[in-house]
């Protein structure tokens, strides 16, 4: 191994090349470890594909798992869509999917073990007086007067509290470790409680739970996870996860490595944000393009590679930091760059009449799919004497260094011909409606013509034949003069986050589209067929990103 490959490893590489180096493990595993409470994000995709991608690298294993430990916000449409998402990110998972929900007879079987060992207790405290008794960051707390109960009866009050004889919140089961830690999930952590709540899985079989510090680390030994990732909150936990594996004598115990989570600046990531938009009405659903969660991403038209590519620019850390979202549109350009196929489209039409072109006059003139890239070959783009060309392309007085249409002036219609503006007609509120051209059959595409040259170039659709598409176009969601999220915790929203474009026209090669499709409109963006609102009979296209951006990659 070379120096600069060991530079361009993150710090969870160099953990996993030392515990192989030091024969700690022969073969790592990972794993994803969602609780099904919420459709996933970008940061939930961000671990994904840390786990998998760590898993690939180092030829292991990846697991997908649901936490599904607290029954009270889970649902089986948040299984389906996590799955959904995961499948899609190209995330293979090995084997059957698990729950953790299977393992609530070995999390049992655990806890009697500590009892047994004399490391765990039942605690009839109240709530209240669990906070009480426990302390503060400045001093330690004070010992349970349950803690000394004797091992005989522990195992009979919790088996008990499994059979329904308590109360919700009368007893729970405590981990005897230290009250007096400077590290307070230390101090006897309740690891079990009783709760009267039907799961989605295990319906009402159970009626105490285990609590997720515990459930955790046993999920992960039991899958013989080696390296668990969680994010930077976790970080006070991990002495708490250790404990729980060493008291229970895994022999190839796992390990918890924290990393920053993934932020994006002005946007919201939150799942009570989210829900809060969905409940309300302001989106369309979860998956809203104009939300982050992966089902949005993949409506707008972003592709696996490209948060692929985004990831590994991000890159792993130890500390929490914001990425610029402009940052995932440079990713989503530079993939559909040399894939997306090209079209001309118009989305604020205005007409232009050729006015030397015979009026029943149809010519297929030669254009490439995508310049940039040859290998998608070449297609015939219907011409005619009445074209759509978009509002902007013609000025009646226009400025300095505005090269495209006005009185007088010439422009190359794209893979078609030269045409010079004569004159253009208004309407009574002073709105151009028609302009009128010439043409020069000379100076036809690919025929040679080496005559004069012309300094703009725009896109044109042939009235006849154009294709009546939607077309919606996107602002981010959040104001970002004024921040995402304020102190009562509403959200600061754009009102102009979706113009919706009716009269969107488009050359008749798109009529091949399909839902989930991906083309660049000349000279404007990359578009999407929605995959919810677009049909057969009428198209809807979502702006993916526009193609201009200030954007320049960080250097490294
Ligand atoms: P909450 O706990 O608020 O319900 P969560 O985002 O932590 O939400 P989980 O389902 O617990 O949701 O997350 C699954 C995994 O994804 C966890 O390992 C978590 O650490 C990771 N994760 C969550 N958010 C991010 C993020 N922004 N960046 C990277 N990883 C994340
Ligand atoms: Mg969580």
């Amino acid at each position: 191994m070379d120096n600069k490959e060991v530079i361009m490893k993150n710090f969870i590489e160099r953990i996993i090349d030392k515990d192989l180096e030091q024969g700690k493990y022969t073969k790592i595993a990972t794993r994803f470890p969602p609780e099904p409470n919420g459709y996933l994000h970008i940061g939930h995709a961000k671990s994904i594909l840390l786990n998998y991608g760590l898993a690939q690298k180092y030829n292991g294993t990846f697991n997908l798992r649901f936490d599904d430990t607290n029954p009270t916000k889970e649902k089986t449409e948040f299984v389906d869509s996590i799955v959904a998402d995961v499948e899609w990110l190209g995330a293979h998972y090995d084997g059957e999917i698990r729950f953790a929900s299977h393992y609530f007879h070995d999390m049992y079987e655990a806890a009697v073990k500590l009892i047994k060992k004399g490391k765990a207790y039942v605690c009839d405290l109240t709530p209240e007086q669990i906070r009480e008794y426990r302390g503060t960051l400045t001093e330690p707390g004070k010992n349970s007067p349950y803690r000394d109960r004797s091992i005989k009866e522990n195992l009979d009050l919790f088996e008990r509290m499994k059979n329904g004889e308590f109360e919700d919140g009368a007893k729970v089961l405590r981990a005897k470790i230290d009250m007096s830690s400077p590290n307070i999930n230390m101090r006897d952590p309740i690891i079990y409680r009783v709760a009267r709540m039907t799961h989605h899985n295990t319906g009402d079989e159970w009626c105490i739970y285990p609590m997720y510090d515990f459930a955790h680390p046993i999920e992960d030994a039991i899958e013989n996870i080696t390296h668990s990732i969680c994010t930077l909150e976790f970080e006070d936990h991990r002495p708490l996860y250790d404990w729980v594996v060493q008291e229970l004598e895994y022999v190839h115990p796992p390990k918890q490595i924290e990393f920053a989570k993934l932020y994006l600046t002005n946007v919201i990531t939150g799942k009570r944000y989210i829900k809060r938009l969905v409940d309300q009405g302001i989106v369309d659903g979860w998956d809203d393009p104009r939300l982050v969660t992966i089902a949005a991403l993949r409506r707008r038209g972003f592709t696996p590679e490209s948060l692929k590519t985004f990831m590994e620019l991000v890159g792993v850390a130890k500390s929490n930091s914001s990425v610029d979202y402009a940052m995932l549109e440079y990713c989503i350009r530079d993939d559909l760059k040399p894939k997306a196929p090209r079209v001309m489209a118009v989305l604020d039409p205005i007409k232009l009449v050729i006015d030397n072109y015979p009026e029943d006059k149809v010519e297929y003139l030669d254009a490439q799919v995508n310049m940039e890239n040859p290998e998608l070959g070449v297609k015939q783009v219907p011409f005619a004497r009445e074209l759509w060309i978009d509002r902007d392309d013609f000025m009646e007085e226009p400025p300095k260094k505005y090269f495209r249409l006005f009185p007088g002036n010439e422009v190359r219609l794209m893979n078609a011909y030269f045409v010079k503006c004569v004159s253009y007609e208004k309407d009574e509120t002073g709105k151009v409606t028609v302009v009128h051209c010439t043409y020069d059959p000379e100076t036809k595409n690919g025929t040679g013509f080496t005559g004069r040259k012309v300094k703009g170039t725009i896109h044109w659709v042939p009235v006849k034949f154009a294709v009546k598409v939607t077309a919606r176009l996107y602002e981010n969601l959040v104001d970002e003069e004024k921040g995402v999220y304020n102190e009562d915790g509403t959200v600061n929203l754009n009102p102009n986050s979706l113009t919706i474009v009716e009269d969107c026209y488009i050359e008749p090669a798109i009529k091949e589209a399909k839902p989930g499709d991906s083309f660049q409109f000349v000279r404007n963006g990359y578009f999407c067929v929605d995959t919810k609102d677009s049909t057969e009979e009428h198209l809807v296209f979502n702006r993916i990103v526009s193609l201009k951006s200030s954007f320049k990659l960080p250097k490294k």
